[in-house]
């Protein structure tokens, strides 16, 4: 099928990129043109008024307590057509501190920061913050999804939100409950950094599978070569599962 393209709102680059999360887009730029379909990226900057409506993948990485202040009255100001492009099936990934903006508010302590209220979920904060590498079992990856979070925040899901998935090795969403992430619609919410889609090239297909889809109608994606990919998957994997890493 020829002159296909994705476009990919890519909210913040400059504060909300913890731990990589920036390479996540480079992911997705070189896997649609690896198959021929063109990426085209446009970067929100704080105080910017983009128009999502002809977006096909918005993404909104990782930040501290600090970067999400600041971030949050820009991205309030779009939660309604936020809202209509998650509602319409848009594809939506957020990491940490943007997954946490997803929900209802993220509560610091007395602090109340409001989220985008675009999934029914929502975070307050814990001590000890929640450190180390992680692994899960989700619907979405053939692969376990492995990566690395570090949060202060407790997210809890509404009673009619997926997780992502099960937690396997580490802590997720709240180090208590089993579960990580969430999954809405076509949003994908997770505290998994690495950057994500490097390690876990099955979650990557997953988003664009899912804007072609909603572009262009039923998809099936070229598959390409993940053995190197994969390969960095399962050793990270099985050094979580043999108890080699230290905490
Ligand atoms: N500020 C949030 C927390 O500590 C998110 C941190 C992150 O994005 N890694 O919970």
């Amino acid at each position: 099928m020829p002159n296909r393209s994705l476009r990919i709102a890519h909210l913040f680059p400059e504060l909300l990129n913890l731990y990589g999360d920036s390479g996540n887009i480079l992911v997705l730029r070189k896997r649609l043109e690896w198959r021929g379909i063109e990426p085209d990226v446009m970067e929100v900057h704080v105080g910017e008024r983009p128009t999502f409506a002809d977006a096909d993948i918005v993404f909104i990485g990782g930040g501290s307590d600090r970067e999400q202040r600041i971030v949050c009255e820009s991205l309030l100001r779009e939660q309604a057509e936020l809202k209509a492009f998650v509602e319409d099936g848009g594809v939506l990934a957020a990491v940490c501190g943007g997954y946490q903006l997803l929900g209802e508010s993220y509560l610091m302590g007395d602090e109340r920061l409001p989220g985008l209220s675009l999934v029914d979920l929502y975070t307050d904060r814990g001590s000890p913050r929640l450190i180390g590498n992680i692994a899960v079992e989700s619907r979405i990856a053939e692969q376990p999804i492995v990566g690395y979070e570090n949060h202060g925040g407790r997210t809890h899901l509404g009673s009619g939100v997926e997780p992502l998935g099960r937690v396997l090795y580490g802590h997720g969403n709240d180090g208590v409950s089993g579960q990580e992430g969430c999954l809405y619609k076509n949003v994908v919410g997770t505290y998994v950094h690495g950057p994500l889609l490097p390690k876990n090239p099955g979650v990557a297909d997953y988003l664009l599978a899912r804007a072609l889809e909603r572009k262009y109608g039923q998809c099936e994606l070229e598959p390409l070569d993940d053995a190197v990919e994969l390969a960095a998957n399962k050793v990270m994997y099985d050094r979580m599962m043999a108890g080699e890493i230290e905490e």
